[in-house]
């Protein structure tokens, strides 16, 4: 049965890092999160001059995960386990900060040279209370190692959960679902979404099921299918997830069970035991 759409909101404009400009569908006023995701945004799409490219220098996460995926541009990691590598067009890069790691997220040095057309995004995945400090982990996946599937006017890639016959290569500690539709003028798709699971589809480009790019479509709980159509074709990222029905406590870069989690991690990471970037 198809789900109904619950609401469509806006992302909102926001600043972040080290001075870039987001649109954010949560957390906002409106929505703080949707279990278990915590927070989208997407970066660009912009045409950034040479010299111009900002990212986010050294800071740190515990308790969640954070998923970057870039279409276009290039963004540069780092972090204090002696990770590093860079995320390019196309690629996908899952980061399980769990009990602690200090990162770095900096546009490439031939991108902060050249300048070019950025479009990318993170998604913050909460972790169940019992995962929180597990080791950090990172799988990455460059573009062409993601598996896809096309199906008519229709394309997927698939980053987490399933589709089209498709299964993806990551590994994730909840069952979650993260898809990116490409869907050619008038295509529709009809996408598994099992009951218990949050749903929502972000749009970056084109129309779906009539709303426009920059809006995320929050579907009820009331079936366990979503159909997105368009009208002049769409690029459409498609999450979902099983809520963990926990606690959150959350404090910038990190989201925790409890204020008295937070403090320690503040302590955590202030004494140095969360590492730091070798430079
Ligand atoms: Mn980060």
């Amino acid at each position: 049965m198809k789900r109904s759409i619950e609401t469509v909101v806006p992302g909102i404009r926001t600043l972040e890092g080290g001075g870039f400009w987001v649109r954010r569908p949560f957390p906002t006023q409106v929505i703080d999160h949707l279990d278990p995701f915590l927070l989208l945004d997407q970066m660009g799409p912009s045409e950034v001059k040479p010299g111009e490219a900002k990212g986010a220098p050294d800071h740190p996460h515990r308790g969640f995960e954070t998923v970057t995926y870039v279409l276009s541009g290039e963004v540069e990691h780092k972090d204090s386990a002696g990770n590093a590598g860079s995320i390019g067009p196309g690629d996908v890069q899952w980061m399980t900060a769990g009990d602690g790691v200090v990162h770095s997220e900096m546009p490439s040095r031939k991108f902060q040279s050249e300048g070019g057309n950025l479009l990318g995004f993170q998604l913050w995945v909460n972790l169940p209370a019992k995962d929180k400090r597990m080791l950090p982990r990172y799988q990455e996946l460059k573009a062409a190692a993601i598996p896809s599937a096309r199906e008519g006017g229709v394309s997927v890639k698939v980053i987490a959960g399933e589709s089209l016959g498709a299964r993806a290569a990551i590994d994730t500690r909840t069952p979650i679902f993260y898809l990116h539709f490409s869907l050619q003028p008038g295509a529709r798709v009809v996408q598994k979404a099992p009951r218990g699971y949050n749903t929502f589809a972000w749009i970056v480009s084109g129309d779906a099921l009539g709303a426009e790019a920059g809006h995320m479509i929050v579907f009820k709980p009331d079936g366990d299918e979503v159909e997105l159509s368009t009208v002049a074709g769409a690029e459409v990222l498609l999450i979902g997830g099983v809520p963990l029905n926990e606690p959150v406590a959350r404090y910038g870069p990190f989201v925790m069970n409890r204020e008295e989690e937070l403090v320690e991690a503040f302590r955590d990471y202030q004494s140095g035991r969360m590492g730091r970037i070798a430079s």
